[in-house]
């Protein structure tokens, strides 16, 4: 039976629950044994999915003390001889995982974004060089297997049911990094991006008016997000960038409004049920991976878009 351990990052809890997903892929139908690692006791809702919850509740770790909580995951693994270690490529995921792999004299493959099972077996998919490719790495080594998972790209579904058991582990020794949170300061954002099912997303084309995506997205029942070009310059807010530096979104619906579509945008298209793209050049990479295209100014086309919807609605004065 395959052991797997999974870091549940306190605040990104999900994005731990979701690496379940990235086993089942990696591990179909071999039996596997899940196993959770937390720092800190609310573990309510992974209570009947994961079959082990290590509890570190007793151990008043942090979650930025990373040297504590790699030298934990290297006595745990010497105590369970995990098969897998997976962490999500949060800012802190991405920090721990490569100290673990480095004690652990193991590899480790960052920032997955894929899965696959090719003719010589298990491949785990990232972007290299800047995004440029994608690379196909595989496990060749005996250490267990290494990864860090780009957050938003495997959802779990699946709702497994598993009698888990709870366990304290007892005598460990790690060093805490002499690090004290004095204070913490909450980022204010009005939504999240990953959670809308319509977003309607501006570009480079749209940098002069991308306000104007607001009043169309709430017609629409959406948000709005950007790409790199205009959160760049100061237009859009960093939170609602969509790509491989920004998020990773899935929503049913995606409007494209003067964005080209390069790699590192796409790269943060996952399970999008339909795109829109609206663009003065036909050619561009975005409009062969939309379901319609639009050939066309995007100015244009959100008034237009907006005119008709309040016609269909009743509105008067429009
Ligand atoms: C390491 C790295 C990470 C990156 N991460 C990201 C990322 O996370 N997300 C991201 O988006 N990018 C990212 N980039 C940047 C990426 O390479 C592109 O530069 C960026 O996506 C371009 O944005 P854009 O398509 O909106 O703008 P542009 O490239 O400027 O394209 C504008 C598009 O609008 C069209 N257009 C112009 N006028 C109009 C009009 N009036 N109406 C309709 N269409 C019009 C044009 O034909 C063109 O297709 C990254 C780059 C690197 C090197």
């Amino acid at each position: 039976m395959k052991r797997i351990l999974i870091y549940i990052e306190q605040h990104h809890e999900q994005e731990g629950l979701d690496l379940l997903e990235t086993a089942r892929q990696i591990y179909q139908e071999e039996p596997y044994e899940t196993y959770a690692l937390v720092l800190k006791s609310q573990y309510d809702a992974l209570k009947g999915i994961f079959d082990v919850i290590v509890d570190l509740s007793e151990e008043c770790l942090q979650e930025y003390e990373m040297r504590a909580i790699s030298e934990v995951c290297y006595q745990l693994h010497k105590s369970y001889h995990f098969d897998a270690i997976l962490f999500p490529a949060t800012s802190w995921g991405r920090l721990i995982a490569p100290r673990v792999a480095m004690m652990l004299d193991t590899g480790l493959v960052a920032d997955v974004t894929d899965i696959a099972h090719g003719e010589h077996g298990l491949e785990l998919i990232r972007p290299a060089y800047s995004g440029r490719i994608m690379a196909s790495i595989q496990i060749t080594g005996d250490g267990p297997m290494m990864l860090s998972v780009r957050p938003g790209v495997f959802s779990y579904t699946q709702h497994k049911k598993a009698a888990t058991q709870i366990r304290i582990p007892q005598d460990l020794r790690y060093r805490t990094g002499g690090l004290k949170e004095t204070g913490r300061k909450e980022k204010h954002s009005e939504y999240d991006i990953r959670e809308s099912d319509v977003l309607i997303s501006g570009g480079g084309g749209v940098e002069r008016y991308f306000h104007e995506l607001r009043p169309l997205a709430e017609l629409l029942g959406g948000h709005v997000s950007a790409s790199r070009a205009i959160v760049d310059k100061g237009v859009a807010d960093r939170n609602v960038q969509v790509g491989q530096s920004g998020k990773t979104v899935n929503p049913r619906l995606y409007i494209a409004l003067g964005i080209n579509g390069a790699l590192q945008h796409i790269e943060g298209l996952r399970n999008v049920d339909y795109i829109i793209s609206v663009n003065t050049n036909k050619y561009a990479p975005i409009c062969s991976l939309s379901d319609i295209v639009v050939e066309g100014d995007a100015y244009t086309f959100i008034h237009r878009l907006i005119d008709t919807i309040h016609k269909e609605k009743g509105y008067e004065g429009h």
